[in-house]
Order: structure tokens, then C-alpha cells, then sequence
């Protein structure tokens, strides 16, 4: 199974790896042709403002929403999270809008800029090592949102039917597990 990475800005080798781990064939996409070759995508952590023109540039905007529009799955972390929402908290504009999520962006404050922490998240047995920076928060959900995770009551993972999404970077470990779930998401679109 061929699973794509979103290689415009940020952690784009270490998803590679934790997708091959799982036991995926990992795809580094900078080319929307590319996307007809994958059965999903991964958008990684980085910065949103970012990879959001880079989107625009390169045509991905356009050729994301119809991957999804066929059901393929898509996985954003962090700054992929961001991209990946209907609405940006403060912000006039948002950029694949694809998510019935309201995210607000850098949400945990100054003092608490990165951290780790062990998190339950629905449809995973044990808790998942969790590494956060400079994170945002999912605010408000919508209609068909499923919440997979919270830390402290506040919403850091979700899912809406083939989209699925973490504030934390699930890259950043040895636990592939969170890539293990997104591969059964794409397994089961057959
Ligand atoms: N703070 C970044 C943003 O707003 C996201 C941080 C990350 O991806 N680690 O885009």
C-alpha cells in the first residue's frame, strides 16, 4: 500500500519512516500527479501559513479536495491539522477547509510551548506517547466529528469519516501506532 507525504515544508522524512514502520510504502509528494499513485496522504507538522501558499502555488488546494472528494484518506498533524480545518480562530481565511473543525492556532501559550504526555485515544488500546509544539487546539466540532483524544478537557484528535487529525506529532517517536490506525483507514476504503 502506497501511503503519500505532503512535502512542501516540515517533518516530511520522519512520516516517511513511521508509514514504512507500520508497513507502508511511504511516497514523498511534490507533485499533485503524484496523488493518483497513493491510496492516502499525510499533511505534517511545520508552519501552516506555510504550506497553506506553497498549497496554492503548487495546485494542491484544488487537487486535495478532490482526493477527498473520492474518499481517500488524509491524516494532518499539527500545521497539517491546521490546513486541514474549515475555520482558523482569528483568522479571516482558512485552506483546504475540508474538516468541519474550528482550530485555534499555537493554543497552549508561551510556557508550555513543547511538551510530552501520554494520551488515550479512541480505537487504540494503550496510551500513545504524545509530543506537542507549538500546537493548536481543536475548538469546536462540528456535525460527523468524532473525538478520538483530549488533553485537560481540550479536543487534540479527531476524526470525520475518511479524515482524520492529531495537534501532537505522532512522527516524533518510536510509537507508529497512530500511523497504524490511519493505514486501517485506508485499508478498509478497499
Ligand atoms: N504553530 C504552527 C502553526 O500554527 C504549527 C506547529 C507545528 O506544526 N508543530 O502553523
Amino acid at each position: 500500500m502506497k501511503i503519500g507525504v505532503l512535502a512542501l515544508q516540515g517533518a516530511v522524512a520522519e512520516h516517511i519512516r513511521m508509514l514504512e514502520l507500520a508497513g507502508a510504502e511511504g511516497v514523498v509528494v511534490k507533485r499533485t500527479e503524484q496523488l493518483s499513485e497513493i491510496g492516502g496522504i499525510v499533511i505534517p507538522g511545520g508552519e501552516s501559513t506555510t504550506i497553506g501558499k506553497l498549497m496554492r502555488t503548487y495546485g494542491f488546494i484544488d487537487a486535495l479536495r478532490q482526493f477527498s472528494a473520492e474518499g481517500k484518506p488524509i491524516f494532518g498533524t499539527c500545521a497539517g491539522l491546521i490546513v486541514m480545518a474549515k475555520e482558523i480562530s482569528g483568522q479571516p481565511e482558512a485552506h483546504l477547509e475540508l474538516m468541519n473543525i474550528t482550530v485555534a492556532r499555537n493554543a497552549f501559550g508561551r510556557q508550555r510551548e513543547s511538551f510530552e504526555t501520554d494520551l488515550d485515544v479512541h480505537g487504540i488500546s494503550e496510551k500513545v506517547r504524545a509530543v506537542f509544539i507549538r500546537a493548536p487546539l481543536i475548538e469546536k466540532v462540528g456535525e460527523g466529528v468524532e473525538i478520538l483524544s483530549t488533553y485537560n478537557g481540550q479536543i487534540v484528535a479527531a476524526r470525520q469519516k475518511h479524515l482524520l487529525v492529531a495537534s501532537f506529532h505522532p512522527e516524533l517517536t518510536n510509537d507508529y501506532r497512530m500511523h497504524g490506525y490511519f493505514l486501517e483507514m485506508v485499508k478498509q476504503r478497499g
